[in-house]
């Protein structure tokens, strides 16, 4: 039967339909979390190929990390049945800028064998610029110059084009110019910085008309998943390729999700969403409203939170998962992280006793030294967990170079460790130096460490070296005879400091040194537990040798920011507790944005759970090395009363409210006693006739009122008209 519907076809609702069969024509899908965006994405592909309207080749699809690529192409070849001859333009824009820069390296001024430099390199190389400049890199550090190249390069702008403001606020002045000399550089070397592999496509398409056709012409089909989270240079790229002349119809259709724009801090610009409808005129708008993923509680508590930003587009919501057997989301208290850890161990392998698998669990947290805990007690426990979208915990750059320093101080015969860190942080010890102290200890048959003790008191070294090699036997010297004597924490503390590891990346302007910072403290504050130093490198040794199999059946920890897309039956979001989530870096901008940011993450968070959410926080948290009495974070006052329940299995400890939050148990005298008291949980539990939840206490379904509709400034526009 010629008219029969395709398999893959007949699952979908009629709004996913005509998101899946509007091939011609600009198309916008824009819906909230879970209700099948990524689907409709995939099943178009699917139909595309099935109805013969493209080859593979033909079709260029975005998607937010190469992983989700990668399975978006399995489910593809799963949907039209295996015959899919690969997708060579899939994946990440940067994946896709690289194809397209290799074919035509040429046209801007690049050999097609170009490198791609990472961030280590071009600080250096911005910070020869700077130096050859004659200007003063202390003051005007290279680091923070790669962090503007790289914001002007996300906005899609060039030295030409940079605002005056913001070239004048470098170097008195010079920032165009050193940028200009920067790219000058770049293609001497022949060389890319990631920023390029949005910025080169870009110019190239618009010095060069006939190539832009001949793109126009191969890419009948263009899709982009996470729409919201494109950035300035992104859209302009994406645009370029899908405004194709006029009488082609522009086959252009993205996806996304206002409120789960989490990237803004990268410069993802989620206006992009309403210049849609400006730059393709025509597009037709497509809303889906149901969503497949999670239970009515759930989402009730998502969009309840939700509803807190201003400025959102506004979208109904509503699911059919209305089991009276469904849990409401848990909120959880614990004393501290050690518990918080402790017990959500405890929950899994409850779960687990009960026949649910581990990969259908996953661990969420808002900073990464979260992860630390989890680890720990996951080992101890002999549960699997793999670390999703970044290394483990004691994986990461900074503790194996902390940890370096303390396997040293333990024994000092440790040559792996002391190559490590013999010149980390820098003590102008190159590998010469590095070599010839190797080749001294070899020939005696002796550590390293034992063989720069000797070498210091010879005059093999020149003085320079040798001064600083010397500094650095003493210091290893002065640490081992504080071993015995010292508590083993005071003593790592006093290394990374004294080594001047701590002030290294104290003054690291990069983005990434205050969460290696964060993960130095909390690699101190995980040795707590341990009764040495040497019982706590024993533990990290079989730490370290747990395995990472994809195979395996294992528990997902990660970041919010990394969990986009991702769903899990079971969800434990850890550390709600004000500083935390919302982050501090957050409430200090004191603005709107930073904090809404920090909420849709939570959104994020909560509705990549399909039937189970665990909410946690703690009274206390050690942050920034001090340990400290939390609040729990203003999102919870912000979940509804009518999907939310607190445990009341928390009894762990005593002095603690069993008779559930809100009563008028508030003792300020108490420590801690606070915890469930909080006056945003009163109000939370008072409000009883909080408006928005009388929108759909009672019903079967979900729905959230249009929330921002025509109201609250330039955001608030309608996608549809009305
Ligand atoms: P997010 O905003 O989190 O990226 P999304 O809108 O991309 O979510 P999907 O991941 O595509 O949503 O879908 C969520 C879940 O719902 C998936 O498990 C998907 O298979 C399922 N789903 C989507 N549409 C349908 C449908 N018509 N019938 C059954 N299940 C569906
Ligand atoms: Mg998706």
């Amino acid at each position: 039967d010629q008219h029969r519907v395709p398999d893959y076809l007949s699952g979908l609702n009629p709004e996913q339909r005509e998101a899946v069969e509007t091939l011609d024509g600009p198309v916008l899908v824009l819906a909230g979390a879970g209700t099948g965006k990524t689907r409709v994405l995939t099943t178009r592909i699917a139909h595309i190929l099935a109805s013969g309207r493209a080859f593979p080749s033909q079709i260029l699809a975005v998607t937010f990390t190469n992983k989700a690529a990668r399975e978006m192409k399995e489910r593809v070849g799963v949907l039209v049945g295996g015959a899919v001859e690969g997708m060579p333009w899939m994946g990440t824009f940067h994946s896709i800028g690289v194809k397209l820069l290799r074919r035509h390296a040429e046209l801007v001024g690049l050999k097609s064998s170009f490198t791609i430099l990472d961030t280590d390199d071009v600080v250096r190389l911005i910070k020869q610029l700077i130096q050859a400049d004659g200007i003063d890199d202390k003051r005007w550090p290279a680091k923070q110059f790669a962090q503007m190249i790289d914001g002007w390069k996300n906005k899609g702008l060039g030295p030409a084009e940079i605002p005056e403001g913001d070239a004048r606020s470098f170097a008195n002045g010079k920032g165009r110019e050193l940028y200009a000399a920067y790219q000058a550089r770049l293609m001497t070397l022949n060389a890319c910085d990631f920023g390029d592999l949005l910025l080169h496509p870009i110019r190239m398409f618009r010095t060069n008309p006939d190539v832009l056709r001949e793109y126009h012409d191969k890419f009948r089909y263009i899709l982009v998943d996470e729409y919201q989270d494109t950035n300035t240079a992104q859209y302009m790229w994406l645009r370029l390729l899908a405004q194709r002349p006029k009488g082609v119809p522009q086959n252009v259709c993205c996806v996304g999700d206002d409120d789960q724009s989490i990237y803004g801090w990268r410069g993802a610009e989620v206006d992009n969403i309403l210049r849609f409808e400006k730059d393709f005129p025509g597009a037709k708008v497509i809303k889906l409203e149901r969503n497949y993923r999670s239970t009515e509680h759930i989402l009730g508590a998502a969009a309840h939170l939700i509803a807190h930003n201003e400025g959102r587009l506004g979208k109904t919501l509503f699911t059919d998962r209305t089991d009276p057997n469904d849990d409401k989301v848990q909120v959880h208290a614990a004393w501290d992280s050690e518990e918080e850890a402790r017990a959500v161990g405890e929950e899994i392998e409850q779960l687990q006793r009960n026949q649910h698998p581990l990969n259908n669990m996953a661990i969420l947290v808002r900073a990464s030294f979260q992860m630390r805990e989890f680890e720990d007690r996951f080992v101890t426990l002999g549960l699997n967990y793999r670390v999703i979208g970044g290394p483990r915990f004691y994986e990461r750059l900074e503790i194996r170079d902390a940890l370096a320093y303390f396997r040293l101080v333990c024994q000092p015969a440790d040559d792996l460790a002391f190559e490590r860190i013999v010149n980390t942080p820098k003590r102008g010890l190159g590998d010469t130096t590095v070599r010839a102290l190797h080749d001294y200890a070899r020939k005696r048959d002796i550590p390293m460490l034992a063989a720069t003790a000797d070498i210091v008191e010879t005059d093999e070294m020149k003085p320079k070296p040798r001064k600083s090699l010397f500094d650095v036997v003493t210091m290893f010297q002065r640490w081992q005879g504080l071993l015995e004597t010292t508590p083993h924490t005071e003593l790592a503390e006093t290394i990374l400091e004294e080594s001047g590891y701590t002030d290294m990346w104290k003054n690291d302007k990069s983005a990434e040194a205050p969460g290696r910072l964060e993960n130095l403290k909390e690699l101190i504050r995980s040795m707590e537990q341990f009764e040495s130093m040497r019982g706590f490198l024993e533990h990290i040794a079989l730490v370290m040798d747990v395995e990472q199999n994809a195979e395996l059946d294992a528990v997902s920890i990660m970041t919010l920011h990394s969990a986009k897309g991702l769903e899990f039956e079971t969800v434990f979001l850890p550390g709600w507790e004000e500083g935390l989530f919302p982050h501090q870096r957050a409430l200090d901008e004191g603005g709107r944005s930073g904090l809404e940011e920090e909420r849709r993450l939570a959104y994020v968070g909560l509705t990549r759970a399909k039937r189970r959410c665990h909410i946690w926080f703690v009274s206390n948290r050690r942050i920034h090395g001090l340990w400290q009495s939390t609040l729990p974070s203003r999102f919870l006052d912000e979940l509804p009363v009518t999907h939310v329940e607190v445990s009341e299995a928390d009894q762990s400890y005593g002095g603690y409210n069993r008779g559930g939050y809100g009563q008028s148990r508030f003792d300020k005298q108490e420590p801690f006693a606070n915890t469930y008291s909080t006056p945003g949980w009163k109000r939370a539990q008072a409000n009883k006739t909080d408006a928005t939840r009388d929108n759909w206490g009672n019903r079967s379904g979900v729905s959230i009122d249009r929330i921002g509709y025509g109201e609250s400034g330039p955001k608030a526009r309608t996608i549809d008209g009305e």
